[in-house]
């Protein structure tokens, strides 16, 4: 049986809330039954964009996370429901409109918040995949469609070929420490939830920027982990480091200068500001 799956691309993401706007211009007034009551005017982010902005000036930069219901495999709004929600074959989890009135707990039961409460038809609510179009033919929910940078996908396929298509673009979950085990999925996650360390490098005999110097990363026991150039402005950035791990050395190398050494306590991003190198 294929089933359905969310990918985002948290590097192509824009921030642009397009698929928000979809979403809402999609169920705003609009019952779909049997899968879902109207939207109410205010309150609800059936997808919803995050930012997180990342660095210090001038070395920032910012990344988007679009999250909705992940449609999790082991659901805890399924379990503590008692009915009122639902998996389906193709992976769609949908919540009941009609045996969830009046369960405003349900709302709880999701670790991502991806379940609000509608008071006025008195109904716990999220994102349904766009059952009701799916069902008429179409390939894609509202907010897929709308995403032009093609950042959000989704994807039908059966667990097996999911599962390979994870390891081959080095797919992942988003807190999968909640063990609910989503089906959706994030490409490039790092850019979110990790840190960088970035700076600049300069000649201080010339004040030129040090285009071409060997930057290497090491922990603190003296491993390499990553080697990068400096750039035609002297910068350089390695990225993906985990946030709170300790103490990174960097060394810094450029023929006919001395070999400069900085070393780092990481905690969130760094950036190391501009180090000027002497010649030998
Ligand atoms: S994200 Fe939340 S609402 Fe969606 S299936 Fe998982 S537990 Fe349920
Ligand atoms: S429409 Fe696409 S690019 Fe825009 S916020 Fe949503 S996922 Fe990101």
């Amino acid at each position: 049986m294929q089933k359905w799956n969310f990918i985002l691309d948290v590097k192509l993401c824009q921030g642009c809330n397009n698929c928000f706007l979809a979403c809402r211009d999609e169920f705003y007034k609009n019952d779909f039954p049997p899968y879902s009551r109207a939207q109410p005017r205010h309150g609800q982010k059936w997808i919803s964009v995050k930012q997180q902005e990342r660095g210090q000036y001038p070395r920032v930069d910012v990344a988007y996370l679009t999250t909705a219901c992940m449609h999790c495999d082991d659901a805890p709004c399924i379990t503590k429901s008692d009915g009122a929600v639902y998996k389906r074959e193709d992976g769609i989890v949908i919540i009941d409109p009609e045996k969830s009135k009046g369960k405003k707990d349900i709302v709880n039961t999701c670790p991502y918040n991806a379940i609000f409460w509608n008071e006025e038809s008195q109904v716990p609510q999220k994102c349904t995949f766009c059952i009701h179009l799916l069902e008429e033919g179409w390939k894609m929910p509202r907010c897929v469609q709308a995403c032009p940078t093609d950042a959000l996908k989704v994807v039908k396929l059966k667990d097996d070929d999911m599962a390979a298509l994870v390891k081959s673009e080095n797919l992942e979950r988003y807190r999968p420490e909640t063990g609910s085990k989503p089906r959706f999925y994030y490409k490039n996650l790092y850019r979110f939830t990790t840190c960088f360390i970035a700076g600049g490098v300069a000649f201080q005999d010339t004040d030129e920027c040090a285009e071409g110097a060997i930057i290497n990363l090491k922990d603190a026991s003296g491993k390499v982990l990553d080697t990068v150039k400096t750039n035609n402005y002297g910068d350089f950035k390695f990225d993906g480091i985990e946030k709170n791990s300790g103490l990174y050395t960097i060394d810094i190398e450029c023929p006919e200068y001395s070999k400069l050494t900085v070393t780092e306590e990481v905690s969130e991003c760094r950036n190391i500001g501009v180090v000027f190198l002497e010649r030998r």
